[in-house]
């Protein structure tokens, strides 16, 4: 049977009410492998589940944009737990394999432990657990380490730009200090929440100054530090390439002070390039989005917290999933695989590479706003 299945595709905060429908006959899905138009999996989704922070960092939520003024979604806007849960099941049945909780600052979505305990009983296929994570800033980490371990999350990835207290109270923009950043690092190794990840975005000028002291910090401490390049995601940040510091000056100057080793990635589709201290003291990771593009085995999706689905973190727009959830025309989970699996198999994007080979300008899309970075989770 044929069933047509009615895609609203929806700006990133329904600023505009699009008239484009892509109205697609959709299959139930009936199993299989879905790649895109390049030939990617689908292995990897991303759920942002707030578009909320009590951070103003620069790069991401600026200060006069995101100020008293700016609104954000009311509540009855979110996915639900339940339609979140839903949806994440029947991504595992196209293949996806590993869950990102991000945001926004995920740890304020209030009974986060909550949606945890769900996500972490879904089973792929195969029967397998999925890979639950979640990436936050970490300033409620110490308070909530503990629950969010009982409640089935496996590993975490915290965010922090440097060691420099009033250089990170500058970036955070909020004037939080690191050592309570810290605090929450370190209860989330006490409760077990391994392995952990510190990402630590790189904006030449502001914070390159703290690469060394940072490796310093975390080497020897089991915990993988990685450095992201600063990128144009989102509308608001006013990015500029000369503040980009390109991975390969990272690893330039932490070769001038540790012996450092290439390792093979831990998965086709991993973003960083993993470096071994020589010595055995663990390893540090480099994000290259900018300078070196891994577009080509990209098989990440992104739902953001009201329901829309990004095939791109640079994507204009997305797929209303939650408009099929609420009373659309995707009645079953068969359906919805099916709608689902059909947005993935159309996706064709590769910004990264196109920005690359200098034709992202020429094809962005006149006075369209990309989405932005907290709405749609990193
Ligand atoms: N609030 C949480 C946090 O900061 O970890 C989760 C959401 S945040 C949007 C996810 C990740 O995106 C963070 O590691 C953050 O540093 C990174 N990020 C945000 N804006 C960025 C930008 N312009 N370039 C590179 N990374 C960015
Ligand atoms: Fe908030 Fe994370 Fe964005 Fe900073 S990077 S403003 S902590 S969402
Ligand atoms: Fe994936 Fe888009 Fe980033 Fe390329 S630019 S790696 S397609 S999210």
């Amino acid at each position: 049977m044929t069933t047509r299945v009615v895609f609203p595709i929806a700006d990133q905060r329904q600023l505009n009410a699009l008239p484009t429908v892509l109205d697609t006959p959709a299959m139930p899905w009936a199993g299989g492998a879905v790649l895109d138009a390049l030939g990617r999996p689908l292995r990897d989704l991303r759920i942002s589940v707030t578009d909320r922070c009590n951070f103003r960092c620069s790069y991401c939520m600026p200060k006069d944009v995101f100020d008293k003024n700016h609104v954000f979604l009311p509540h009855a806007d979110l996915l639900s737990f339940e339609e979140i849960t839903r949806l994440a099941r029947v991504f595992a049945q196209l293949g996806v394999q590993k869950l990102r909780l991000t945001g926004g600052e995920p740890l304020l979505r209030r009974h986060i432990e909550k949606l945890i305990e769900m996500l972490a009983a879904i089973r792929t296929p195969e029967g397998l657990p999925l890979d639950l994570t979640l990436t936050t800033n970490g300033s409620l980490l110490k308070k909530k380490a503990q629950s969010l371990k009982d409640a089935g999350l496996q590993r975490i990835t915290v965010s922090l730009d440097g060691l420099d207290d009033a250089q990170f109270q500058r970036m955070n923009d909020v004037g939080f200090p690191v050592a309570e950043v810290l605090d929450g690092i370190a209860a989330a190794q006490a409760v077990g929440l391994a392995p952990i990840k510190v990402n630590m975005v790189v904006k030449r000028g502001s914070n390159d100054d703290q690469i060394l002291p940072m490796a310093r910090h975390f080497r020897g401490s089991g915990i993988t530090l990685r450095f992201i390049e600063y990128m144009d995601v989102g509308s608001s940040n006013g990015w500029q390439m000369d503040e980009v510091l390109p991975s390969a000056q990272v690893l330039a100057r932490l070769q001038e002070e540790f012996a450092l080793k290439p390792l093979d990635p831990s998965s086709s589709g991993e973003t960083a390039e993993r470096w071994a201290y020589a010595d055995g003291a663990g390893e540090i990771g480099l994000i290259s989005s900018v300078t070196q593009a891994f577009c080509g085995d990209c098989n990440r999706a992104r739902l953001s917290t009201e329901g829309k689905l990004y095939n791109c973190l640079f994507a204009h727009r997305g797929a209303d999933l939650r408009g099929l959830l609420r009373g659309g025309s995707a009645s079953s989970d068969e359906l919805l695989a099916g709608a689902i699996a059909q947005l993935w198999s159309a996706r064709s994007d590769r910004y990264s590479q196109l920005r690359a080979s200098g034709q992202a300008q020429a094809n962005a899309q006149a006075g369209e706003r990309r989405v932005e970075m907290h709405y749609i989770g990193g």
